[in-house]
């Protein structure tokens, strides 16, 4: 059975010395929405005095790797290269490039972020922004199919529609053409109200579902976010790697898929009720959920790095 434990003092030294590589999640970890999450930046800066390669890996397909860039520098976080950055966004992009070395035109359901991602693999794209209903049920069959598009990539949009869905199931009936999506988050619920902001999994399960047909995952769980690091970092070994995260389901799942060391914070999504309920169970995939330690939030790494020997 899987254990998890809180990360103290007496464990430190060992635990600093077990990785070379860490890989940070963003949200709920590093930042939320509006700032960055007290201690982040003191933390980060501790951790490359150390000699760690710290590395970002979000799901969040909103924002490319040059966005991401800027949103450092804007929460005071400093300067991060965007070869350290690895967002679903670029994920799909890269897929479409370099695994399927894909030509042609994509069907986006997507925003900015991917947009300025298929800009610089070289891919054409159509779709982003406002498509609404006009007309009857009539015109909506002549609606015209671009000859040109190859491939359908779905992702966050706030302007998904029945048009959306529509177009991207019909150039889907097509079972050589691929179908993209990033991530299957399936929402954000704002404690202390009533408020659920749907995640990108339930524009994904509309397309499915008309589709007929499952989509190539490119975030975390699966593997293809780290494999791109790997790719990208040649040192990169996932027995020498942590991955912090505030999800059981993605990015301690992936961790524990890849055979990284996992490190659950309690600053976001996943709760350490949800992780005792894991340890608890039978079942092998939720024991794929159980972290190897816990902590309130990234500041409290940063303090234990105090409390060892350099
Ligand atoms: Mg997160």
């Amino acid at each position: 059975m899987a254990a998890c434990t809180e990360l103290t003092d007496d464990r430190a030294q060992e635990f600093f010395d077990s990785f070379d590589t860490v890989l940070f999640d963003c949200d709920g970890v590093i930042w939320t929405a509006k700032s960055a999450i007290p201690g982040a930046q003191e933390t980060l800066k501790k951790l490359r005095d150390l000699g760690k390669h710290v590395i970002f890996i979000t799901n969040n397909s909103t924002k490319s790797r040059i966005q991401y860039a800027k949103r450092f520098t804007d929460f005071g976080l400093g300067k991060v290269s965007v070869n350290d950055i690895f967002c679903t966004a670029y994920a799909a992009a890269h897929y479409l490039k370099e695994t399927l070395k894909f030509e042609g035109k994509v069907y986006l359901i997507g925003e900015s972020g991917l947009e300025e991602e298929l800009k610089l693999h070289n891919i054409s794209y159509t779709g982003p922004g406002p498509d609404p209903v006009v007309g009857t049920q009539q015109d909506w069959l002549q609606i015209p199919l671009d000859p040109e598009v190859k491939a359908v990539v779905v992702s966050h949009d706030i302007h998904i529609s029945f048009v959306k869905i529509f177009k991207a199931a019909s150039y889907l009936s097509n079972p050589s053409f691929p179908f993209i999506a990033t991530e299957m988050d399936g929402r954000n619920h704002y404690p202390g109200t009533n408020i659920v902001k749907p995640g990108t999994g339930c524009i994904i399960n509309a397309v499915k579902t008309a589709a007929l047909r499952d989509p190539i995952l490119v975030g975390k769980p699966n593997k293809y976010l780290f494999e791109c690091i790997q790719q990208r970092h040649k040192g990169v070994v996932a027995d020498r790697t942590l991955i912090v995260g505030d999800s059981l389901g993605t990015d301690i799942l992936l961790g524990r898929n890849c055979g990284m060391k996992t490190l659950f914070v309690l600053s976001g999504i996943s709760t350490l009720e949800e992780v005792r309920h894991n340890q608890a169970s039978n079942s092998v995939e939720d024991q794929k959920r159980v972290p190897d330690f816990y902590l309130p939030s990234i500041k409290e790494l940063g303090d234990l790095i105090s409390k060892i020997k350099l």
